[in-house]
């Protein structure tokens, strides 16, 4: 790409002015100028674009008495919509978002067990198809991101090499299915890629992300990239000696993952839910989730020692445990981290809740088809301040 080349120069600056107003929720265009460093006739030759392209609208003109002030300017609602798909292994998700990142539409559905190849490609087109369907207007949809969990034991192991050719022909045959674009990825990173655009996660912190569901999976975001390589967390051997499906033994799956814990305790859903029937299987599901919380703390420390982030989230189904067993997580974790480790590091939980998984998948669908933020943060780390006076 050549950045002087003025048609490149307008769209990245178009891209950019996008983001701003999305980020921001609201901006006048000397907002614009000023955050982007963009003068202002530019500016407002942008803008104008997007207005007549239907991408943002003029919000209501606060009149002062004193003066003009400046219109606010955000994205249109009626924009379009990007459609997200979270398939994780026990639940999927789904959920239609506006452009403006509200999610309008969201429901969750078990996911069913799967018995042949192609069955859950089919199942997840399905899904697609009828959220197309809840569109008042199927024509702006920009495009789909699905998040895939790769936790069927049948899919390890895998490299990431097979993975990401999995996800690209996943991706193809359900395009050519419903006939709109569509990306997928794996579920822990558009998790982590969520994290970043609906908490007030700062951009440059480096963040270790664990899934803590029926797998267990992490991503880590270093530079403001998340990278592309699936972690392999799960599998991290904490010394247990239990027997894990991938085959080994001692993995922190073995001990820590809702497949594992769902094996020896049939109070799990209870104790997720903050229900307590006080019986005995309440109290054996609370015992083993300690020992799963202690497991997470001491794979957490070993994963921290390398990674050295600012800091640690876990998010999925099982990050709703209440925060007794945060604060036995953290404890082993404290224990076991290395010296150098800072003593504010703390592991928290996702500030996105149960949407931790459908959130991640319209901020890949939004980033994607519309608002490109993770190539636009590659360029700035290339040096995009030299577009800033073209
Ligand atoms: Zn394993």
């Amino acid at each position: 790409m050549i950045f002087s080349e003025p048609k490149t120069a307008r769209m990245i600056n178009r891209l950019r002015v996008l983001n701003c107003i999305q980020q921001l929720g609201s901006a006048s265009r000397a907002d614009l100028s000023r955050e982007l460093v963009i003068n202002k006739v530019s500016i407002s030759e942008i803008v104008l674009q997007l207005l007549e392209e239907g991408m943002v609208e003029e919000s209501e003109k606060t009149s002062g008495s004193i003066g003009r002030r400046p219109t606010p300017l955000r994205i249109s609602r009626g924009a379009g919509y990007v459609l997200a798909v979270d398939a994780g292994g026990a639940n999927t998700a789904s959920g239609i978002a506006l452009l403006n990142g509200d999610l309008v539409r969201f429901q969750r559905q078990p996911t069913p067990a799967f018995s042949a190849a192609g069955e859950k490609t089919a199942f997840i087109t399905e899904t697609v198809r009828s959220l197309t369907g809840k569109c008042r207007d199927p024509r702006l949809i920009k495009g789909c991101a699905v998040s895939l969990s790769t936790d069927d034991h049948e899919d390890l192991p895998g490299s990431q090499r097979e993975r990401t050719l999995q996800y690209s022909a996943a991706a193809k045959s359900i395009s050519q299915a419903v006939g709109i674009p569509v990306v997928v990825d794996s579920s822990v990173r558009s998790m982590l890629l969520g994290e970043i655009w609906f908490s007030d996660l700062p951009r440059e912190e480096s963040v270790f992300y664990i899934s803590w569901g029926r797998n267990i999976k992490a991503a880590v975001l270093s530079q403001e990239r998340i990278n592309p390589v699936e972690s392999e967390f799960g599998h991290l051997d904490i010394g247990s000696g239990l027997p894990c499906r991938c085959g080994k033994k001692g993995c922190l799956e073995s001990s820590a993952a809702g497949w594992a814990l769902e094996q020896r305790t049939g109070a799990l859903q209870e104790l997720l839910h903050g229900k307590n029937s006080g019986s005995a299987d309440h109290s054996e599901a609370r015992t083993l989730a300690a020992s799963a919380s202690r497991a997470m703390g001491t794979a957490a420390a070993a994963a921290a020692a390398v990674l050295c982030p600012d800091r640690i989230i876990i998010g999925g189904g099982l990050s709703a445990l209440d925060d007794s067993f945060y604060r036995i997580m953290n404890e082993t974790f404290g224990q076991k981290a290395a010296p150098g480790i800072r003593s504010s590091l703390v592991i928290s939980r996702t500030a996105l809740g149960e949407r931790s998984g459908i959130l991640g998948a319209a901020a890949a669908a939004l980033d994607t088809f519309v608002y490109k933020r993770r190539e636009l943060y590659a360029l700035t780390a290339a040096g995009i301040t030299l577009l800033q006076h073209l």
